[in-house]
């Protein structure tokens, strides 16, 4: 994000309890170390995940509205890809880095799906990344093109999906994603991340996930666990408070603790493995940890 962007946009609209403004962007193509660039058509995610690292956002871009509240849409982001693809190097692009670019409001504008289709138009490749299934509306444009369509998935618990990631589609929906992308022929990724301790990062959980990526055939799976990035502490603990106040003491451990975090770590790897192994995926798991 370029911090001279016009974020003063006026509100346009308030869509299921989202404040929606309009604002303006100088650039929207950005280097980026996953990948070549990232490109975000949005400031911001209606999905209101609480263990979200992109709020960090907020620091850069201040709102009265907490995290999952606000959108910003960046009205001009086709008109500054056109005009920073006549001198762009193709190469990967990562959608998204900082928002879903597939989130309720790109239902109305469009506006990733026709930056996409600009930038497979010029021989970049599409590293998709999403939790929700309004993508599949853009199968069309990805079809026979170099796109990667992926998915998040934190747990397979739709209880424990409903709580942390309240706004995004459910696990089932996520999946039929990828079947779909699967049956066209494009390559799928899945991300399981962030593990969240004592719930989804227990061996049994990450069993299942592992059986659930083999069954889908998925090509890449990347594993992640919970970082305490910037502002994402206060989010999780308001949660583990109101519904697992007997983790608290737990997180505070495997979060700030170095030693128990190194050691923490340590075993989510060793338990990464075996599951990769048990599930025959040893060559398509990468711990990003
Ligand atoms: S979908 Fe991604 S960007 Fe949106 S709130 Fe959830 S973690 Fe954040």
């Amino acid at each position: 994000m370029s911090q001279r962007d016009d974020f003063t946009g006026n509100v346009v609209g308030v869509e299921q309890e989202v404040i929606v403004r309009e604002v303006t962007c100088k650039t929207i193509l950005n280097r980026c170390s996953i990948g070549d660039y990232s490109l975000n058509c949005y400031t911001g995610c209606a999905h209101a995940c609480a263990h979200c690292y992109a709020r960090v956002m907020q620091r850069f871009h201040p709102h009265a509205e907490p995290w999952g509240t606000f959108v910003d849409v960046k009205i001009n982001a086709v008109e500054t890809l056109k005009r920073q693809l006549r001198r762009a190097e193709p190469g990967e692009v990562f959608l998204s880095s900082a928002c879903d670019g597939w989130q309720p409001i790109e239902a109305r504008y469009g506006l990733t799906r026709r930056c996409c289709e600009l930038l497979l138009e010029r021989d970049f490749r599409l590293n998709v990344l999403t939790k929700s299934d309004l993508v599949v509306r853009d199968f069309d444009v990805f079809r026979d093109r170099p796109v990667r369509v992926g998915i998040t998935l934190t747990t397979l618990d739709e209880r424990l999906r409903e709580l942390w990631e309240p706004r995004a589609v459910s696990v089932r929906r996520r999946l039929e994603v990828i079947k779909t992308a699967r049956r066209i022929g494009l390559k799928t990724a899945v991300m399981f991340g962030p593990l969240l301790p004592g719930l989804s990062d227990t061996p049994e959980s990450i069993d299942a996930l592992c059986r659930q990526a083999a069954t889908l055939e998925i090509d890449t799976i990347w594993v992640d666990a919970l970082n305490p990035r910037p502002r994402v502490w206060p989010a999780v603990a308001d949660l583990l408070r109101a519904e697992f106040p007997q983790l608290l003491p737990h997180y505070r451990r495997v979060l700030f603790d170095a030693a128990c975090r190194k050691q923490y770590l340590a075993e989510l790897r060793t338990r990464i493995e075996r599951a990769a192994r048990r599930a025959g995926l040893t060559d398509r798991v990468a711990a990003c940890m």
